[in-house]
């Protein structure tokens, strides 16, 4: 018998997360698509990493079609700061309440400034917030 903070597990209720992922060249995107995408890069020019080195850009469609971002913001208190999935995803919150999430599109440099060639995947905390 295993516990959690007191709470028997055997008790919980179990829940099963699926995430879809597509992977598909920026050419085969629709241009609501590539235009997610343009946005996310466009933000990685606004992330503040002067410690990491690593920009980091998100934009999230929401249903109504409006199209927010964000970007890395690191402080002195280094680590402490917010990645850009949540930047964006807390902004949507407190500016659009009612309005879904339809998609997210999340772009990153490298230390040498190169868009990454490889997708990006959110961070634990940032998957939990979007989720
Ligand atoms: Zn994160």
């Amino acid at each position: 018998m295993w516990y959690i903070c007191g709470v028997n597990i055997e008790d919980m209720e179990n829940i099963s997360i699926t995430t879809n992922i597509a992977s598909m060249a920026y050419d085969e995107l629709s241009a609501e698509q590539r235009e997610l995408v343009d946005r996310a890069k466009a933000m990685t020019y606004k992330s503040y990493a002067p410690y990491s080195h690593f920009r980091v850009g998100a934009a999230i469609r929401l249903e109504s079609g409006v199209i927010v971002t964000g970007a890395n913001q690191e402080n002195v208190a280094y680590p402490s700061g917010l990645c850009a999935e949540r930047t964006a995803c807390f902004y949507a919150g407190a500016e659009h309440p009612d309005d879904k999430f339809k998609a997210i599109a999340i772009a990153a440099r490298d230390t040498s400034g190169e868009f990454c060639a490889e997708p990006i995947a959110p961070c634990g905390a940032c998957r939990q917030s979007l989720l």
